[in-house]
């Protein structure tokens, strides 16, 4: 796999069981954003967090740690957390920001930056980028249709689920897995000319 430009690749894992508790790998984009919380390199975070309506995200403004950690583990929706900027600048006035994002969500950051057209005292907030690893995601009705009538289970008994080697996995109430091929024609479109799945 192609990651881009880096410096230095390492495997971590976090140590604090509240946040392994519900990290989606190793909890490593939580834990960095709580230690910037910590020692002041951000004042808030751009996050997917939980809704009323099961495994859709809503962007929120975190500005606690647990906060940050109530938004911790992957859904595989979109989570327009840019959407979030102009209300984490104005309405809560912070400073430095943190954003977390799919490759093409960092990407809407970059250029937000670097061509800050109609974001004027926004894109200079932004003070530290996480960028998730991504190689798909589904819309909602998509990713409902794969669970509820691929994987047979209803979307709300589904406390966790991953992508990996070559299969789409749930747990929950019943543990099930599908080959991933069978969920690919429920992607975005635009997730198959994506060039970017490492937020290089
Ligand atoms: C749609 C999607 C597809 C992915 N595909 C792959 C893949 O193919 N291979 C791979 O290695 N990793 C993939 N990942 C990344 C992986 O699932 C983990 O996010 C990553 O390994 C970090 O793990 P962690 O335990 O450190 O994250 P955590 O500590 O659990 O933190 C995850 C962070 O991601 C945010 N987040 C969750 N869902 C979304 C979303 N939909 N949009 C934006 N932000 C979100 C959360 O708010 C949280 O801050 C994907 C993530 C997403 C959202
Ligand atoms: S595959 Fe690319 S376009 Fe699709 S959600 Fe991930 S980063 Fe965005």
């Amino acid at each position: 796999m192609a990651f881009g430009k880096y410096k230095e690749v390492m495997a971590l894992k976090a140590k604090d069981a509240k946040v392994t508790g519900v990290a989606q790998d190793g909890g490593v984009v939580t834990t960095v954003l709580c230690y910037a919380l910590e020692q002041g390199i951000i004042d808030g975070a751009l996050l997917a967090a939980k809704s009323e309506t099961p495994w859709l995200p809503k962007p929120v403004v975190a500005t606690t740690k647990e906060q940050i950690i109530a938004a911790a583990g992957t859904k595989y929706t979109i989570s327009p957390n840019m959407s979030a900027i102009k209300s984490a600048a104005r309405e809560y006035a912070l400073d430095k920001i943190a954003i977390v994002g799919t490759p093409c969500q960092i990407y809407a950051a970059r250029k937000m930056q670097l061509y800050p057209f109609g974001a004027r005292h926004i894109a200079d907030k932004i003070a530290l980028t996480v960028g998730i690893f991504c190689t798909e995601n589904f819309s909602y009705a998509g990713l409902k249709t794969v669970i509820e009538d691929h994987c047979k289970v209803p979307i709300e008994s589904v406390r966790k689920m991953e992508i990996g080697k070559g299969k789409f996995s749930i747990k929950g109430a019943k543990d099930v897995a599908i080959p991933i091929k069978e969920t690919h024609k429920y992607e975005q479109d635009g997730c198959h000319v994506c060039s970017d799945l490492t937020a290089e």
